[in-house]
């Protein structure tokens, strides 16, 4: 063990740090920040794209293709349906069913749900390529346990099981009957004479609703790599979230004579690799970026644990998982998993070796500092993980990851990295570039054409571009301005919740709200909000609400003001969606549509303005 000390020279700033406790254990390495934070900026700079993310091509027009439901059999007959509603949840996943649940058990009864896929289910339903599974754990993840007493088999549920409680759901809390499947809604506007949003759908529905809610998710939509030359391919190809199991087989089985590509590594391109390798005759893997790879370590479900658990368990586990993602001290570990790591690391620094009181008067300099040598501690383990399991040292050093932990969506895995031990698996490092070009028999990197029979890309979903464009609907409010035309710049909303000039809308997603590594949880939270927000509506007997321009700007201040550290801490990161391909300052991006003072402070903020009265919101009664 090497005890490394930190921050001699930046940290006696501070004045409250003693100098023993700021030592970690380098795993015998010694870190050095200046050399780390060098290397970091060098491979952060040779990914740098003035394009950004239009790099990315839209799944519409010749590419429409790539976004059909390969798991509907046939397409659904039914005729339109015509009606009148008070809520409208747009999305049927877990924000959609949450938001359901909810607002029903406060007495909201009349709903209707409308869902593109041919269930419920969300990105669970999208997400079948094999080895999908969730990172966070089950137990924190999987919402309403204790209502349902339903124990998830494993620590990390896979997307079947997801999926399949997602059914159970629906089931229990009698959303079935409220739900149009297979139905995507392409425009929403609002009737002022009515006090009405007007919903039309691809299957010439014609609804009214008094309220919506836009329930979407936020990596719904696949986008795919601007590689020239992909329409020309010869061979099958499809995106990870829109897998053909007639072309590989439900066990991968036909693949025994192919040759795959696969195109990107982030945390699905990670899950599936294990699974390709085994089946298909040849793999060669297509990597711009290399992903934390850590440890998966999963573990059935232990029913004398599960039957014991507390009145209350998985709101304290969560909020115990949460505060300690966020920098957020806390006396346990409930959880102890790869999210939570770096923490235990940070806390051995600063907590342990000194007592809590000492802790309590660092400066935040002082904290942002031993966080940095934690995390850089936590890379090493990361990289020195691939040294241990991958034979080639030249594939070992082309799959370590150099960026801060946070900084792209870490992935947790006990069969990628071994994969690429086997003899038909071949990484194909682009040196930080991408595939150069797409032929019709293969795909081409360093001048290099490799034979290819199926491309998958993993290459991810559409984030930070037009919200409409990303859900393909036409948003229009008060006096037929669009969604797109009032989000053009910026998003503009009261809370991530609420719109101006949008009456009657609500978004439970990512636009100015909370988030977070469970994002479920962020789901619950928004959904709690608007049950209050329905409730205030109705004990006023108003038909309508919308926050006035002054609230909205000072949402949107205050939001930003809270996100400039992430802004900062982004500008350092390689390129990926968290920091919009490196182009952080961005105000739609990924990071920077969430509040940057997080869920507790989200909370205390919302609970004081509703005490308050909801302050900056209008609402017209019915009698007006
Ligand atoms: P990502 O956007 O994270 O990854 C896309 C990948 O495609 C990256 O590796 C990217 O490289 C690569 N890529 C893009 N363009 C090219 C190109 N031209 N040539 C080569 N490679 C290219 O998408 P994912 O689907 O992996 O993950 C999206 C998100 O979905 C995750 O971050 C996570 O939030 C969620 N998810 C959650 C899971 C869970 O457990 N709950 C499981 C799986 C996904 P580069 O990094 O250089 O941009």
């Amino acid at each position: 063990m090497l005890l490394v000390e930190i921050g001699q020279a930046n940290t006696t700033q501070g004045g409250n740090m003693k100098q023993e406790s700021m030592k970690i254990d380098a795993g015998g390495e010694a870190i050095d920040l200046e050399v780390i934070r060098a290397k970091y900026a060098e491979e952060r700079d040779k990914r740098l794209r003035r394009d950004g993310i239009n790099q990315y091509i839209e799944i519409s027009g010749d590419f429409s293709e790539f976004g059909k439901d390969p798991y509907v059999a046939e397409d659904l007959k039914r005729d339109p349906v015509v009606e009148t509603v008070e809520i409208l949840i747009l999305g049927g996943g877990f924000s959609g069913i949450i938001g359901a649940k909810k607002l029903i058990e406060a007495g909201f009864e009349d709903i209707r749900i409308i869902e593109n896929g041919g269930n419920f289910g969300g990105t669970w339903y999208w997400n079948r390529y094999p080895g999908a599974q969730c990172d966070v754990e089950s137990y924190m993840y999987l919402p309403f346990l204790e209502e349902t007493g339903y124990m998830p088999k494993e620590k990390y549920s896979g997307a079947d099981e997801i999926r399949e409680y997602q059914y159970h759901l629906g089931k229990t809390f009698g959303l079935y009957d409220k739900a149009l499947f297979q139905t995507h809604v392409s425009e929403l506007t609002w009737d002022e004479a009515r006090t009405r949003w007007i919903v039309r759908t691809d299957r010439d529905d014609e609804i009214q609703a008094r309220f919506v809610i836009m329930a979407c998710g936020n990596l719904h939509r696949p986008k795919l790599p601007g590689i020239p030359g992909i329409m020309e391919f010869q061979g099958k190809m499809f995106h990870t979230s829109r897998w053909d199991h007639s072309y590989t087989g439900d066990d991968l089985s036909k693949l025994a004579d192919k040759k795959v590509a696969l195109v990107g590594t982030g945390a699905t391109g990670v899950q599936c690799v294990p699974f390709i390798a085994e089946k298909a005759q040849q793999l060669n893997v297509f990597q711009r970026t290399p992903s934390v790879v850590a440890a998966r370590n999963n573990q059935k479900t232990d029913p004398d644990w599960f039957k014991d658990l507390q009145a209350g368990w998985q709101r304290e586990r969560r909020e115990n998982f949460y505060s300690l993602v966020s920098g957020v001290p806390q006396e346990v570990d409930l959880v102890q998993d790869g999210w939570t790591e770096i923490m235990r690391i940070l806390g051995s620094v600063l907590y342990k070796a000194d007592d809590a009181e000492g802790a309590a008067k660092r400066s935040k300099q002082d904290i942002d500092l031993a966080m940095e040598y934690a995390d850089a501690e936590r890379m090493m383990q990361v990289r020195n993980r691939i040294e241990e399991i991958v034979q080639s040292h030249e594939v070992a050093e082309n799959l370590k990851p150099w960026f801060r932990f946070f900084c792209k969506r870490p992935t947790f895995n006990d069969g990628y990295l071994q994969a690429f031990n086997r003899p038909n698996v071949t990484l194909v490092d682009t040196k930080g570039l991408g595939v150069e070009r797409i032929t019709p028999t293969g795909v081409v990197s360093g001048g290099v054409e490799y034979p290819t029979d199926l491309i998958v890309f993993a290459t991810g979903f559409e984030v930070g571009t037009d919200y409409s464009r990303q859900l393909g609907l036409t948003i229009t409010g008060t006096d037929g301005l669009t969604l797109s035309d009032h989000w053009d710049e910026d998003y503009q909303t009261l809370h991530g919740i609420s719109i101006n000039r949008f009456p009657n809308l609500m978004v439970i997603g990512q636009v100015q709200s909370v988030g977070g590594a469970n994002i479920v949880l962020a789901s619950e939270t928004q959904a709690d909000y608007i049950v209050e927000l329905m409730k205030e509506t109705r004990r006023k007997r108003a038909k309508r609400f919308e926050p006035t321009d002054e609230a909205v700007s000072a949402w949107v201040e205050h939001f930003h003001e809270k996100g400039l550290k992430n802004e900062e801490f982004l500008r350092n990161c390689t390129p990926g969606y968290y920091n919009n391909e490196g182009q952080p300052g961005e105000r739609k991006g990924f990071i920077s549509a969430r509040y940057g003072a997080g869920l507790f402070a989200f909370n205390e903020l919302v609970e004081q303005w509703r005490k308050d009265g909801f302050e900056g919101m209008t609402f017209q009664l019915e009698q007006d």
